[in-house]
């Protein structure tokens, strides 16, 4: 399996995973024409795009839908609550006909491999992460949530490959110049996951199998890079696993190998 992070953060989310056949987007929160030109940067063809998971609907993860819907015949595999809310904030109807319905906690089976989604503490409709299993390797895409849960420990358990949200450095969100509103949604248990809660999930689900992981969604204003990588290279010291970090401007793309 490959992995790409083709942009990752508050302005704009997409994930590509690809078995070399088939190829399946896990958000859209950047252009089309974006999306087709960092996956060949990459060498990958935006022809082999078949699917579009939604995790949630906010804008910075469908942005691209009403595009996707007009331009492209991809499916578009998303809960009953995040279809409708998705509908509503971008003002178009997903057709029934193109519509793959997850539930959270049910894998779903598409193009042969198995693709679940499961609850994340979020606020949004009804938000969920990805965990794809294909080849024999299994993967998880996992941002947009305001604290570690058990539920979502117990699905990162014997992962290949882990992308992980390192959203912000508490004091440096505490410090600066967001509106107290708006620091007060990103450090509540339904925003989005500071360096240390980060550090605290791997720690529960650094496992042998697990070779590589992604820190993304960081946030350009409350976070840098260094911070997020030492708070992971804290839990990995000793491991064999390669860390890799997400970003915005440029795609990343990782090759996920048997052992
Ligand atoms: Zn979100
Ligand atoms: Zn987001």
């Amino acid at each position: 399996m490959h992995y790409a992070a083709l942009a990752s953060g508050s302005k704009g989310n997409c994930h590509a995973l690809s078995d070399g056949e088939h190829t399946l987007l896990i958000d859209a929160g950047l252009s089309l024409r974006q999306i087709g030109q960092r996956l060949q940067a990459l060498g990958q063809e935006v022809g082999r795009v078949q699917g579009l998971a939604l995790t949630h609907e906010h804008s910075d993860h469908i942005g691209a839908l009403g595009v996707v819907l007009r331009r492209t015949h991809w499916a578009i595999l998303a809960t009953a609550e995040t279809r409708r809310a998705a509908e509503k904030a971008q003002g178009v109807v997903i057709p029934p006909e193109r519509w793959i319905e997850l539930v959270a906690g049910q894998p779903t089976d598409w193009a042969g491999w198995r693709v679940l989604p499961f609850a994340l503490p979020h606020d949004a409709a009804d938000p969920v992460a990805f965990r794809v299993e294909a080849g024999g390797q299994a993967c998880a895409v996992v941002t947009d949530l305001g604290h570690p849960t058990a539920l979502v420990a117990d699905h990162l358990q014997d992962l290949d490959l882990l992308v992980l949200e390192a959203n912000h450095d508490v004091d440096m969100l505490r410090e600066g110049e967001y509106p107290p509103h708006l620091k007060a949604r990103i450090l509540s248990r339904v925003g989005h996951l500071s360096n240390a809660s980060m550090a605290e999930l791997l720690c529960r689900v650094c496992a042998p199998r697990l070779r590589q992981v992604v820190l993304a969604h960081l946030s350009e204003s409350n976070n840098h890079p260094d911070l997020a990588r030492f708070a992971a290279e804290e839990v990995l010291r000793g491991s064999t696993v390669a860390l890799h970090l997400a970003h915005q401007r440029n795609p990343i793309a990782l090759s996920v190998t048997p052992v």
